[in-house]
């Protein structure tokens, strides 16, 4: 069966997982995050694309999982949300890892109730 592939991705479809990312990280539930990668992950094959820009993040394909998962792309210097100032590692953070990238250092990029998205490079020990 051939897989019929769109142009540039519409506005109500870019709107749509816009809005299931920033749902997810206002609540934080499993079922919401669910929905946010199901979601982003039918979104890039739906265009055929392996990655798409956000403003300040952007989404992309694991090869191995066929997943969607989302990368930053805004770099947090502190150990605090540029967005709103929150300690990140303190008990019951609203900042939540939403992908990590391993090399030598991994690259963690975080999400936060405030709608921050932003990564920080980790140093493997
Ligand atoms: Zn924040």
């Amino acid at each position: 069966m051939n897989k019929i592939l769109f142009d540039f991705p519409i506005y109500q479809d870019r709107i749509a997982v816009f809005l299931a990312i920033k749902y997810f990280l206002k609540n934080q539930t499993g079922a919401s995050r669910d929905s946010m990668l199901e979601l982003m992950t039918i979104f890039l094959s739906k265009y055929g694309i392996k990655r798409f820009l956000f403003d300040n993040f952007s989404i992309r394909l694991n090869q191995k999982s066929k997943l969607a998962y989302i990368y930053g792309l805004q770099k947090a210097e502190s150990n605090f949300c540029p967005g709103c100032g929150t300690y990140i590692f303190k008990y019951d953070s609203p900042v939540r890892i939403l992908s990590i990238e391993e090399n030598i250092n991994d690259r963690v990029t975080y999400g936060c109730a405030c709608g921050e998205i932003f990564f920080r490079i980790e140093l493997n020990k």
